[in-house]
């Protein structure tokens, strides 16, 4: 079996180390990538911190991949070697469910395959982009558009998918009110995304240190949330909030803030619950919903459509080594917008 290198945890409190890692030959459907780029999502962080529960050690993460095909199965007709490809939040599901058949396989009702930390066909634990090679089934294989820049498309694979599912799902667009929450790597693609469809977007961060950068990035109004009186100004005015913090958030406080029938939507995935009061819910006919990253043929639309739409991620590159100060800068809010691993440093 091939080996590569890459960069895994060994323990939810130490730092990330160089190491290798086995892949799995290349099947009559895989694809073999060789990976560019690779982005740091929030997730990566709570999974091998374990916040989200235990795993098992080493763990590579990474779900914002891109590179190049370098090799085909004998089946494969849907890439071939040279193509820019993408691998974002999972590798398979089990195809035969009622939400795999209806072209939700996110949703999978035996849980999908997930790029890291899922039990995969053979048996072996999944491992993630932070490194030089992946074996992937065809069909969880995206195209990347030639027009988006390849150093800033990774982040698209997770970040640019689990916000345009919402956005789409919920119907953003002219006439709708829409409200993002954190402006982080999930956050800014909101952003862009919202405002590319035509709604009127508004960022409630905890403060006015990035406005400039949210305006610019397509934002029409920003507000603090440290600022009592954004609360107070703004009840009753959204048709959509996108919440991306990944920490706990007074979460009643954001609701009142949904005008009638409207929906505030959790992307951001704390390890504690949120807790919801009825009744804020029962003032304007309230939701309070859930997304998870969206399926394989919706990340293809949402990367065509970011091709359309000349859209790209705000990055910083870093190198391999300098990945657990990323991490460090992620926790701070110290990020602008999301980090990318240049692959070739891990080489
Ligand atoms: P990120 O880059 O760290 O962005 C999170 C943003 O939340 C920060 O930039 C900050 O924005 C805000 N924030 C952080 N701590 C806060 C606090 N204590 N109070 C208020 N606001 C705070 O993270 P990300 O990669 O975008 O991921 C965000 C969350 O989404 C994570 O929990 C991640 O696991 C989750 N996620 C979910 C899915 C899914 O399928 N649903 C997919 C990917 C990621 P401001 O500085 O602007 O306030
Ligand atoms: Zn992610
Ligand atoms: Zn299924």
């Amino acid at each position: 079996m091939p080996i590569v290198n890459a960069i895994a945890a060994t323990s939810a409190t130490e730092p990330l180390i160089r190491t290798t890692i086995e892949r799995r030959e290349v099947g009559p459907s895989d694809v073999l990538i060789e990976i560019a780029y690779s982005g740091i999502c929030h997730s990566d962080i709570h999974t091998v911190r374990g916040e989200w529960g235990q795993i098992t050690y080493p763990q590579v993460v990474g779900h914002e991949i891109v590179g190049t095909v370098s090799e085909i199965g004998s089946d494969v007709t849907l890439h071939k070697v040279g193509d820019r490809v993408g691998v974002g939040c999972m590798v398979n599901s089990c195809r035969e469910c009622v939400n795999c058949l209806s072209g939700d396989e996110q949703y999978c009702l035996k849980g999908n395959t997930g790029t890291y930390t899922s039990v995969d066909r053979d048996g072996s634990i999944t491992q993630g982009g932070y490194s030089t090679h992946i074996v992937v089934v065809e069909d969880f294989v995206l195209r990347v558009p030639e027009s988006i820049p390849f150093e800033s498309a990774a982040p698209l694979l997770c970040a640019g998918v689990t916000t345009y599912s919402p956005l789409a799902h919920w119907n953003a667009g002219p006439g709708k009110k829409v409200a993002v929450v954190g402006m982080g790597g999930l956050g800014h693609m909101a952003v862009k995304i919202a405002h590319a469809m035509g709604a009127e977007v508004t960022v409630l961060s905890q403060s006015l240190s990035k406005q400039e950068d949210g305006l610019r990035l397509g934002a029409d109004h920003y507000y603090a949330t440290s600022d009592p009186a954004t609360f107070e100004n703004l009840a009753s005015s959204f048709d959509l909030i996108i919440n991306s913090v990944s920490a706990l958030i007074d979460i009643n406080a954001y609701l009142s803030l949904l005008r009638l029938d409207g929906t505030l939507v959790s992307v951001g995935a704390p390890p504690e619950p949120l807790p919801v009061q009825a009744f804020t819910l029962f003032n304007n006919r309230r939701s309070f919903a859930g997304s998870g990253i969206g399926s394989i043929s919706e990340t293809q639309e949402m990367l065509d459509f970011c091709a359309e739409h000349g859209i790209a991620p705000e990055t910083e590159m870093v190198t391999a080594d300098e990945v657990n100060e990323a991490y460090e800068r992620v926790l701070k809010s110290d990020v602008r917008y999301r980090f990318v691993i240049d692959i070739a440093t891990l080489a």
